[in-house]
């Protein structure tokens, strides 16, 4: 097994920090700090003969930096499957001709409502008609993202049967949702397609990084800063005054499930939410929020340090 995801308890007590996966005890390790045995839990797994790549998963959430406590009014998160899935859309091969890439962009133009930029590969439009045609999905996660095609650079969410029976009725019907077609379906899965959400924005004042595309403007954009595990943001002001436990955030067709704090105690470790990760989301106060953030092209990006890796 090379990646999964293990849900995590902790302890903290003059020493530092002591953490152990719940449901095998004897996976433990201790630190001074909780990166320091992070590190350490991780390799215990390995040694174990578990996942070579371990994604630890608190319940409940480690300790807040200074720097996150700051945009954690409220505390909400980014949910998600640990997983990818794959679509059953033409992959191409290595030694394909222009007109034949043409046709496969095409296959992927599909399914948006106007045609996928040709330089980065993104949509700007929401998702068409067209349901996702998986040719992987999960076995055991109730959740999962990926892209159309090979080529799609958009990012798309799938949820579980299982994780849409653990919401309330009046939860489940302010999601957008739409069953993805599978072959032999052991497992049922909807594509998250809406409502839109708060809009993703960037802080003034925290190192960015990210770019646009030259062609189509479209921009991404993160943050990797120490001491902050937060790498997506949205505006206090955009927040609707009586938050949902659960709720949408971004713009179609890039839409991410978000959830409270509270809500999120009551869902983690439940059949459901198998293989689930969770990220805070940086609420921001009006005064830093940057709504469209200045960002260098792709190109330039590459001849600066520490941006976002891609092709285009
Ligand atoms: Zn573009």
């Amino acid at each position: 097994m090379e990646h999964a995801v293990y849900l995590c308890a902790w302890s903290r007590s003059r020493d530092g920090y002591s953490l152990w996966v719940p449901s095998r005890p004897k996976l433990r390790a201790n630190g001074s700090t909780h990166a320091e045995a992070e590190e350490r839990l991780i390799r215990a797994i390995q040694d174990a003969g578990g996942a070579t790549h371990a994604v630890l998963e608190f319940d409940p959430p480690l300790p807040k930096s200074i720097l996150e406590a700051k945009y954690a009014k409220p505390e909400i998160y980014l949910i998600c499957g640990d997983d990818r899935f794959e679509t059953n859309v033409a992959k191409g091969s290595p030694f394909e001709s222009a007109a034949e890439l043409e046709e496969r962009l095409k296959g992927i133009d599909a399914f948006f409502q106007s045609p996928i930029c040709r330089k980065c590969k993104y949509s700007s439009s929401p998702r068409s008609d067209e349901p996702l045609s998986l040719s992987y999905a999960p076995a055991r996660y109730d959740g999962a993202f990926g892209h159309v095609g090979k080529l799609g650079m958009t990012t798309l969410q799938l949820f579980s049967g299982e994780f849409l029976d653990l919401l309330t009725p009046q939860e489940r019907q302010y999601l957008k949702l739409r069953p993805v077609i599978r072959k032999r379906p052991a497992r049922k899965f909807y594509e998250l397609l809406g409502p839109a959400g708060p809009p993703l924005v960037a802080v003034a004042g925290l190192k960015i990084s990210g770019w646009r595309c030259s062609k189509c403007g479209h921009r991404i954009w993160g943050y990797w800063v120490e001491g902050l595990s937060i790498r997506t943001f949205i505006a206090a002001s955009d927040l609707p005054p009586f938050l949902r436990g659960i709720f949408t955030v971004g713009i179609p067709p890039e839409i991410h499930l978000a959830v409270t704090s509270e809500r999120w105690k009551a869902l983690v470790g439940q059949k459901g939410t198998r293989g689930f990760t969770s990220n805070l989301l940086g609420v921001v106060p009006e005064h830093e929020v940057v709504r469209v953030p200045e960002l260098p092209t792709y190109e330039e990006s590459l001849r600066g340090a520490g941006c976002l890796k891609r092709s285009v």
